[in-house]
């Protein structure tokens, strides 16, 4: 499928029931789009069942919380309109996007307890976050913003406003040529990128950032199980810029990502090596096990 994602067939599930795709619009006086009262998950499903689905679940409402959105819908709730809206679809391996946001309503200023908390979820298909990237290695660009602090924005939540800067720094790493930018954190050590984990190898160890100021991924938390089990050290800590000189290989994570091997950072490269092809390959087969 292709074209503007507001101009295709099938459904969406809106505020509980099931709408036509192109007619699932909101007004322009929307809280969300003013103030980004807005969070959102992005899940896979692989042979007709969503990855992690209840983790998904159980982080939306932990990011609608976090943004004072109360839901109307408990984690079960949310659980069957995905998998409903999954099989209107027809589709069984797919991306899934549940979005809560503040609507229109009483309040038009930044306060917006007066707003119905609304949700919708989408389901597409969606292949290659990185398209031909993804086997040999992403190239990524250094962004200039920095992750923020946990004392000024709610870090662990994934709402739309701590996308702003992600958008603005894909853009400039696009036009250099880049698949995407690595953020270092306000502290200047190394963060993730825009919408995945990271994480390098360095004499048969892996070291990944500590997530004490960003995303904890789902799929980030699960790459670390998965190398536990084999055997593999799991360094996670806080990383130097400067470190990445010495790191032999390197790879992204996320939903969208899944396990993408990166080639080069700035000026330092990286080889796709063993650890990472194994990982890449134990992810695609434990997501569909
Ligand atoms: N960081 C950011 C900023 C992201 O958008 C994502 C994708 N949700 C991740 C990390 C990875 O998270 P997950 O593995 O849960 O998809």
């Amino acid at each position: 499928m292709s074209g503007s994602y507001e101009d295709r067939d099938g459904k969406i599930w809106m505020d509980g029931v099931f709408v036509d795709w192109r007619d699932a619009k909101v007004h322009v006086l929307t809280h969300a789009m003013h103030y980004a009262s807005s969070v959102f998950e992005g899940e896979r499903a692989y042979n007709g069942k969503i990855f992690k689905s209840r983790e998904h679940s159980e982080r939306l409402i932990a990011s609608a919380n976090a943004l004072d959105m109360p839901m109307a819908y408990s984690i079960d709730d949310i659980e069957a309109a995905k998998a409903a809206t999954l099989r209107e679809s027809g589709l069984t391996d797919a991306y899934v996007r549940p979005v809560v946001w503040r609507g229109s309503g009483e309040d038009m200023g930044v306060a917006s307890a007066k707003n119905p908390v609304r949700m919708a979820i989408a389901v597409w298909g969606w292949g290659a976050y990185y398209g031909d990237a993804k086997m040999q290695g992403a190239k990524l660009d250094i962004a200039e913003f920095k992750r923020p602090s946990p004392d000024t924005i709610p870090v662990h939540a994934k709402a739309a406003g701590l996308y702003m800067i992600c958008t603005i720094s894909k853009h400039k790493a696009e036009a250099k040529g880049c698949s995407d930018a690595l953020f270092m954190d306000y502290r200047g050590y190394v963060a993730e990128a825009t919408g995945a984990n990271i994480f390098f190898v360095k004499d048969g160890e892996v070291h990944t950032p500590l997530p004490d100021c960003f995303l904890n991924g789902i799929t980030r938390q699960t790459v670390v199980g998965m190398l536990k089990d084999r055997g593999i050290t799991v360094h996670e800590r806080h990383i130097l810029p400067d470190e990445m000189e010495g790191f032999e290989q390197c790879w992204l994570t996320g939903t969208a990502a899944e396990v993408t091997p990166v080639g080069q950072i700035g000026d330092y490269t990286f080889e796709v090596g063993e650890i990472t092809r194994k990982t890449a390959e134990a992810y695609e087969k434990l997501v569909r096990s």
